[in-house]
């Protein structure tokens, strides 16, 4: 996890206004403001490409939330469905078993009637061929009587015993009926849970493809989001280069200023010679400020303290969640462990860079600020607030 810092303690907790106007010629500067400008409207852009991100998740969400629902009833539908599957088999057994019964009925019915016939045949066969005879042969009229009862009590009976056939079997015929229809009404429910199943299926495939296009439109804004990035980070190199480009060139004005002086004091120092070719101690007397004149140049050139970068602002960093953020307590962005007296913060130059400020040696190895502000690592937050803001000359140690 890289450590980028956010914010200086400085920046974060204290305003800093009046800064430093610089002298390094304008069209720099004008291009600074024109770049800084172009870099704040990239990240509007980013912002914008965010809140259609976050609009685009939430309808997703939405759409996910749906298709959970949708999976749920469908699931109901498959169940209800296995349901009345076993309902229809449960009817089709008992419509067996029904259509079963109705085939003994009539069979018993059918038998009955037959049996019936011929008993009634047989009794009417013997009454009309030998009624007399039955009439002689009987020992007693009353024996005759009884016959006569007997024969009519035997077709009594044996139509009762078919009525009640017939209504059995017309009994199950009934029920056969009903059977059927409870069969055929189960048959609707099947069709009507098919149907319904159908429709969710399709409510699910099309919730699918919605959330599989919110997800492409999320990954297409996520790519120019990246493009956008991509482009910030290039100009913010554009940026420090042109602030490293403007300090170069407030030095060469300066160095070119105190020329200037130090011909103006030169020439001067020739005129007075001239004019007072007399004096006698002069000539001792106006040495040691050319001399000092010269020192002082060599010092904010080349010299041993190394490449003099600039006047820099200078603010002090710790690796608490207000300087660092999500950073907080991570490496330093080019993968060291910040140490406080070392490390340092500063854009538009090399990771390694050491420069050389206030006589001490730091090393360039986080990033943070802009080039020509730099953000010293201290170890607690504390420390950070009282150094405050500062400038100082910054020299690169080469
Ligand atoms: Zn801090």
């Amino acid at each position: 996890m890289k450590m980028k810092k956010m914010l200086s303690a400085v920046l974060a907790s204290v305003l800093v206004i009046g800064s430093v106007t610089p002298c390094f010629a304008s069209s720099t500067q004008q291009k600074i403001d024109e770049a800084k400008q172009q870099k704040q409207e990239m990240e509007s852009s980013i912002s914008e490409a965010q809140d259609k991100i976050d609009a685009l998740e939430s309808k997703k969400g939405q759409s996910e939330s749906y298709l959970e629902e949708l999976n749920g009833q469908l699931e109901e539908l498959k169940n209800s469905l296995q349901k009345l599957q076993d309902d229809y088999d449960d009817k089709q057994e008992e419509l067996g078993q029904v259509q079963q019964e109705l085939e003994e009925a009539k069979e018993s019915e059918a038998q009955q009637y037959k049996d019936m016939k011929i008993r009634i045949q047989y009794m009417y066969e013997n009454s009309s061929t030998s009624y007399v005879e039955m009439f002689l042969s009987a020992d007693s009229i009353s024996e005759f009587l009884s016959r006569a009862v007997n024969i009519a009590q035997l077709s009594e009976y044996d139509r009762e015993l078919l009525d009640q056939y017939q209504e059995t079997r017309e009994q199950i015929a009934e029920k056969e009926k009903q059977v059927i229809q409870e069969k055929e009404e189960i048959q609707e429910l099947q069709i009507q849970s098919q149907d319904k199943q159908e429709e969710v299926s399709e409510l699910i495939e099309a919730t699918y493809n919605e959330i599989r296009s919110y997800q492409d439109n999320i990954s297409q804004v996520q790519s120019e989001q990246a493009d956008l990035l991509a482009q910030v980070s290039a100009q913010e190199e554009e940026i420090n280069s042109l602030i490293r480009q403007a300090k170069e060139e407030e030095i060469a004005a300066q160095k070119a200023e105190e020329e200037a002086q130090r011909r103006r004091e030169e020439e001067e120092a020739a005129r007075k010679q001239q004019s007072s070719s007399s004096g006698s101690g002069s000539s001792t007397v106006q040495t040691p400020p050319q001399n000092e004149t010269e020192e002082s140049t060599e010092d904010s050139g080349n010299s041993g303290q190394g490449k003099y970068l600039g006047r820099f602002r200078l603010t002090s960093y710790c690796p608490c969640p207000i300087c660092c953020g999500s950073w907080s307590g991570g490496l330093t962005a080019s993968g060291t462990v910040p140490t406080a007296g070392r490390t340092v913060a500063m854009g538009g130059i090399p990771f390694g860079t050491k420069l050389l400020i206030n006589g001490h040696v730091y090393t360039v190895e986080d990033r943070g600020t802009a080039y020509g502000h730099v953000d010293i690592f201290n170890n607690t937050h504390s420390q950070a607030l009282a150094f405050g803001s500062q400038y100082a000359d910054v020299y690169l140690v080469e």
